[in-house]
């Protein structure tokens, strides 16, 4: 089976293990090895883990601007913004 980009994200859930980790504002994210998403604590680490890459990412390719590449548009994304 071939999973398509938006099978790997569903809509907020409110569940407790969700609202526990405050989480049941932001999407759910699909566990790119189990194929379950994500729910309370491990969505939290998601998001955290995403955040720092495009933190390291961003200071890797310095400016924006410079690069007219996918990475570019990947690090230059508002947070929110998905796609
Ligand atoms: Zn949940």
């Amino acid at each position: 089976m071939s999973l398509q980009p938006k099978d790997h994200i569903a809509p907020p859930c409110s569940c407790p293990e969700c609202y526990q980790a405050g989480v049941t504002k932001l999407e759910q994210r699909r566990d790119p090895y189990s194929g379950k998403l994500l729910h309370g604590y491990p969505l939290r680490r998601w998001y955290e883990a995403r955040e720092q890459f495009r933190k390291a990412a961003r200071k890797a390719v310095g400016a924006p601007g410079r690069h007219g590449s996918g990475f570019e548009r990947l690090v230059n994304r508002d947070p929110g913004q998905e796609g």
